[in-house]
Parts: C-alpha cells; structure tokens; sequence
C-alpha cells in the first residue's frame, strides 16, 4: 500500500493533525516541531499524544516525519546561533519521545562563506553532541538544492555527515524530489542512475523518507521552489515512476507542494490511482 500524506498545520495538537490526515485520506504525515522561524516551542499535552495514538493505530497512520524549523544553522559562523540550533534541536528530540520509533528531519545548514567541509564538520560535531544511545528517533539529513551556501547538495556532502557520525544508527536521509532535481540529479530521464549513485555513495538503507515535489525550476536550478504535483519541471509521469520504483516504494512520501487541504487531497487521489 502506498504510504502517502503532506505536511500539516502542528498548532491544534497532535489529534488534530491526525484527524486532517483522515480527511484527505492520508496515511502519514509531516508536521513542524515548532514555529518554523524557530520559536518557543508549544507544550505536548499527554492526553493530546494519547488520542492521536488512539486515532492512528485504529486508522492506520503511522511513520510520522518531524521537521526542525528551517531556520536553524548547525553550520552557522557565529557559535551562538550554533548553540540555539543545538539546544533546539536537542529539546525536539526529547520531544519526538511523545510519539516514540518516527523520524526527525533537518536542513544540514549553511556553511555561510566558511567552505562546505567546515560546514560538514560543525553539522557532525552538532549531531554527536544532540544524538543519544536510548533514542527512538531517527534524525534525517535533508537532500538540498544547493542555493546560496547550503551543505548537503549533493549526496557526496551528505555522505561526509553520516560517516563522521558516532551513533550509526540514529541517522538516516530524507530525500527531497524538488531539491535533487534543482541539485542536478535528473530523476526524469535517469530515476534509476540516480537511484544507483545513491546506493553507491550513501546507501539505500540510510533513506527513510521521501518528500514528493515537483519543482518550478529546471533540472541544476539551485532554486528551491516547490511546484505542484504535475505542474512543475518534473511532471507527474516521472513522479508517478518515483512513487513505483522497487527501491522506493516502500517508503512514505510526504507532499510539500503549494496546497491548501483540499489540493492535498486531490494529489493523493491522483498518487494512489497511480500507485501498482
Ligand atoms: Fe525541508
Ligand atoms: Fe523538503
Ligand atoms: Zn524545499
């Protein structure tokens, strides 16, 4: 069965979220751990936790993705915003707790003009001080776009990470279709060459989650926007190979498209029609 949902709205808890995932027949999905540009986060009320469990395991939702706010820079110049994203980052992960055995992804960074290898180190460095034995989280490293400074353009960059890492087992990657594709990875006319590069250089049992976008940008754009399913320099036909591939269509997949609940909805349907 295709395991498909989007990102959601965290700020009415997480019962809330589970019953917006029903109603666009979804089966997973992402939220924000917190205020996006990195605000307080919202105390977890265990009763809040205890309903969505209820709702979920008797509807099936499972393999939930957190997202840590995009503002946060592990690779940052200045020791103090990369103490803010240590400590945040550090506070989501007892947080992730409430909803044990999911997966928390994050923006590597940007290394800001520091090169990429010091970036890949200060990323690493944060990931051994936050990663703990007893954790059931798995941390994702995002694949990016490579706009502006950004590490983890390329698998290679992600690679550097995960190897400099102690704790193997808490660290996975979440691939992102709009961001490789804008990175220069050409999932339309070579998803199986790209899929091999993978395996080759990170492997494929590091890859837990898919973020299903299609892009406004063509292939090597560096750009980052998002496009709807089908609407995009993508398109659905390559999507739809995406979401069959052998090597991927196990994982879930997680829209990020420009949708309010009802274009989520919609992408759903079309995904799961197309689903073998
Ligand atoms: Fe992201
Ligand atoms: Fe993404
Ligand atoms: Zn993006």
């Amino acid at each position: 069965m295709l395991q498909i949902g989007c990102h959601l709205s965290s700020s009415k808890g997480y019962q809330a979220m589970g019953k917006a995932a029903l109603s666009i027949n979804a089966n997973t999905f992402q939220f924000f751990t917190r205020n996006p540009r990195g605000a307080k986060a919202k105390e977890i009320i265990p009763a809040d936790v205890e309903k969505y469990h209820t709702l979920a395991d008797s509807n099936g939702i499972s393999r939930l993705l957190a997202h840590a706010p995009y503002t946060l820079n592990a690779a940052a110049k200045d020791p103090s915003l990369r103490e803010f994203a240590k400590n945040t980052m550090a506070d989501d992960l007892v947080r992730m707790e409430f909803t044990p055995g999911n997966c928390y992804n994050f923006h590597p960074g940007s290394h800001v003009g520091q090169g990429a290898d010091m970036g890949i180190q200060l990323i690493s460095d944060m990931l051994n001080d936050i990663l703990t034995p007893h954790q059931t989280t798995t941390v994702l490293l995002e694949t990016m776009a490579g706009k502006g400074t950004e590490v983890g353009r390329n698998f290679q960059e992600l690679k550097e990470i995960i190897d400099r890492v102690e704790l193997q087992d808490k660290i996975g990657v979440c691939m992102d279709t709009c961001h490789i594709w804008d990175g220069g990875y050409d999932i339309v006319n070579h998803l199986d060459e790209v899929i091999t590069e993978f395996d080759n250089i990170i492997g494929l049992h590091r890859l837990k989650a898919i973020h299903l976008n299609d892009s406004m940008n063509p292939l090597g754009a560096h750009k980052d926007r998002h496009a709807k399913i089908g609407e995009g320099h993508i398109g659905l036909d390559a999507l739809v190979r995406v979401i069959n591939h052998p090597a991927l269509r196990n994982l879930p997949f997680y829209l990020e498209t420009p949708n309010e609940l009802d274009g989520y909805a919609k992408e759903i349907a079309l995904l799961k029609e197309h689903y073998k």
